[in-house]
């Protein structure tokens, strides 16, 4: 819709524009003729390396990191509206793909904010000049992670991936699940108890370890419904010891780490609607061209409205995701209500622009070739990413209502 673009700058409508050339001439050829690698049990053979090549050509994966280091500096002041921007549009050619670059962003935000400079040095250059090396950030536990999130301190809720400090540095023993880019990644933001008995908010510390560090083991790739272009991971650390500079954040890093999770949130919401304008844009065409009952579907009136009803949902996910973008680049005080709003109302619209798509397009919608059904496959993930919606619920209840809902009652016996 027109309006939506009136207030981008000059940067952001370059930006998208040069993506959705890749897209419409490089990511949508490669889906509509070789669809099936989406199901190559071999990961390494999933997406073939010329995708991400291309994906280097406009800078894509390297967003976020400082210019000195030769990354693309977008600007600070609206850095987190353009990351929604490309994050749709790569989104609307594929949502796996999108991952895969989307977490670089992601950690670079997090490492601009928290790493020693020499570490900032070494990894952003590595990351500009290895093409295709990708980061990948690590909360979730065989544990749950669902407990990452409360607002308390509970002792019971903390992380059972133990950090010890020993000469020099620290010894990593633990097991991390369900990671984007877990299989591929080349570095891991790796989140550790450090005081046992004092709680998550104040005994988690974060860690830097490179994927060659003796003691981690990639142990699997998992096999996922959607986004199967990205390589969800889990990882076994087993006395895996980094130097002590690799530490991020010493006791409170996933408070630390909120410089991470408030643009993820925006990021993931945008990826969510670039599947749903994907799907609008693939069904209103199949109406205009497919006839039924002696005219073009479009023209019964039952498919028009499902065709508004796709529309409106689109643009109310729109709408609030700019609106939480805005708040974020401009560090308001209602940014974490805004931002969680975004993530869990995108996740539950789009699901349902989706299941449009797929009823409008008849049995067409449930055949692998055609990409409808990998849509809706897609938009299920976004359910789980980055909290479910029950848990987005809680963050959103507790920020605006800390002295109540934000309190630990104390334990159930
Ligand atoms: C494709 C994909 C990519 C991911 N990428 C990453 C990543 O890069 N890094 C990372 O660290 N994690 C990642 N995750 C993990 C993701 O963040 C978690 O799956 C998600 O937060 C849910 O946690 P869980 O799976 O442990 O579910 P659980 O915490 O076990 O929850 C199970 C159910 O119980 C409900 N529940 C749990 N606790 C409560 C409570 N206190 N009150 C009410 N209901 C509750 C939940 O809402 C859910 O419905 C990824 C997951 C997926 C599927």
């Amino acid at each position: 819709m027109d309006s939506f673009n009136k207030d981008l700058t000059e940067e952001q409508r370059l930006m998208k524009q040069s993506c959705r050339n890749f897209i419409d001439r490089v990511v949508a050829p490669f889906l509509r003729e070789e669809w099936q690698r989406e199901w190559n049990m071999d990961p390494a053979e999933r997406l073939p390396d010329r995708i991400l090549k291309a994906a280097d050509d406009i800078s894509i994966r390297t967003l976020g990191v400082p210019e000195k280091y030769g990354g693309v500096e977008l600007n600070p002041e609206t850095e987190i509206r353009s990351f929604a921007i490309i994050a749709e549009e790569i989104a609307r050619g594929d949502s796996g793909l999108a991952d895969k670059l989307v977490q670089n962003w992601k950690v670079a935000v997090l490492l601009r904010n928290l790493a020693a400079e020499h570490l900032q040095k070494k990894w952003f250059t590595r990351l500009v000049e290895e093409h295709g090396l990708l980061f990948a950030h690590c909360l979730t536990e065989p544990k749950g992670a669902s407990d990452r999130w409360l607002p308390y301190n509970v002792p019971e809720a903390a992380m059972d991936t133990i950090a010890q400090k020993i000469d020099g540095g620290w010894k990593i023993n633990g097991r991390k699940q369900f990671i984007s880019n877990g299989f591929d990644a080349g570095l891991y933001v790796v989140y550790a108890n450090t005081r046992p008995g004092s709680g998550m908010l104040e005994g988690t510390s974060s860690f830097l370890v490179p994927r060659e560090t003796p003691g981690l083991e990639v142990v699997r790739c998992n096999e996922t419904i959607g986004c199967r272009f990205m390589n969800n991971g889990e990882i076994y650390f087993s006395d895996c010891y980094v130097p002590y500079d690799h530490l991020l954040c010493e006791g409170e890093a996933l408070s630390k780490a909120a410089v991470y999770f408030r643009p993820g949130k925006i990021i993931q919401a945008a990826k969510n609607l670039g599947v749903g304008v994907s799907a609008f844009e693939k069904t209103s065409l199949f109406v205009q061209t497919y006839e039924r009952g002696g005219k073009m579907l479009i023209k019964h009136q039952a498919v028009a409205s499902r065709l508004a009803d796709m529309a409106t949902r689109i643009t109310a996910v729109r709408t609030l995701l700019n609106q939480a973008a805005y708040s974020v680049d401009t560090r308001s005080s209602d940014s974490d209500v805004l931002c969680n709003m975004a993530k869990v109302y995108a996740s539950q619209e789009i699901l349902k622009v989706c299941q449009n798509a797929l009823e409008l397009h008849g049995g067409m919608g449930a055949m692998l070739d055609v990409g409808i059904e990998k849509l809706y496959r897609d938009a299920t993930i976004f359910l789980h990413m980055d909290a479910t919606v029950d848990i987005s619920h809680f963050k959103i209840v507790k920020a605006m209502f800390p002295e109540t809902a934000g309190r630990y009652a104390g334990p159930e016996n």
